[in-house]
């Protein structure tokens, strides 16, 4: 079986602006350049994974179910650029959260890789080829737990992220990027984007 290369996006403050626990489709603000640059994974041939931690649920502030109408409803705005998600995964535990169903050291949560896991063996993905792109350090950490290359974006939680203090080897942190279209352009995955255009 060949296992396909695959870009893992963390979702807030990479796709769609940090508005800190977003569980309402009226607050999902697309990060300039972003639905482009997915339509470019796309194009590119990269299964595009989207992999979030949604602790609000845990805490109560939100349900699986809203979780599901911002992805559903972010997935529509990107297709009117042509971009796809191939799949959602996210992790509605926390170890303190309020609802007790959620309350878990679980190992979904990022930095943990369990839906980094999961998504290569639903999606016969090889981690080993693939990109982990995200705002904060534990995305990097979860993507490097499985052997992706990985990319710091300065857009959401990014912007004020101390680079030099980063563990790059440990993390496989291969390139500090300004925003997701900064990454796959860098990546080289943009160029069938710009003959497009
Ligand atoms: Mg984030
Ligand atoms: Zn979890």
């Amino acid at each position: 079986m060949n296992l396909r290369p695959a870009v893992f996006l963390d979702r807030d403050g990479v796709l769609i602006e940090d508005a800190h626990y977003v569980g309402c489709t009226s607050r999902v603000r697309l990060i300039p350049g972003a639905a482009e640059a997915v339509a470019a994974l796309n194009r590119a041939g990269r299964a595009v994974v989207v992999v979030t931690n949604q602790a609000g649920v845990a805490k109560g502030m939100f349900t699986e179910a809203a979780v599901e109408a911002v992805h559903a409803f972010l997935a529509e705005q990107i297709a009117g650029y042509g971009a796809r998600i191939d799949a959602f995964y996210y992790c509605p535990h926390h170890p303190d959260g309020e609802v007790a169903a959620y309350r878990t050291r679980c190992e979904c949560r990022k930095p943990g890789a369990g839906m980094l896991r999961a998504a290569a063996a639903d999606l016969g993905l090889d981690p080993t080829q693939s990109w982990m792109v995200g705002d904060r350090e534990t995305d990097l950490a979860a993507g490097a737990a499985v052997g992706c290359r990985t990319v710091l974006v300065r857009t959401g939680y990014g912007a004020g992220v101390d680079a030099t203090a980063l563990d790059r080897d440990g993390l496989n942190l291969e390139l500090v990027a300004t925003d997701l279209a900064d990454a796959v352009a860098k990546l080289g995955l943009g160029a069938a984007a710009r003959r497009a255009a």
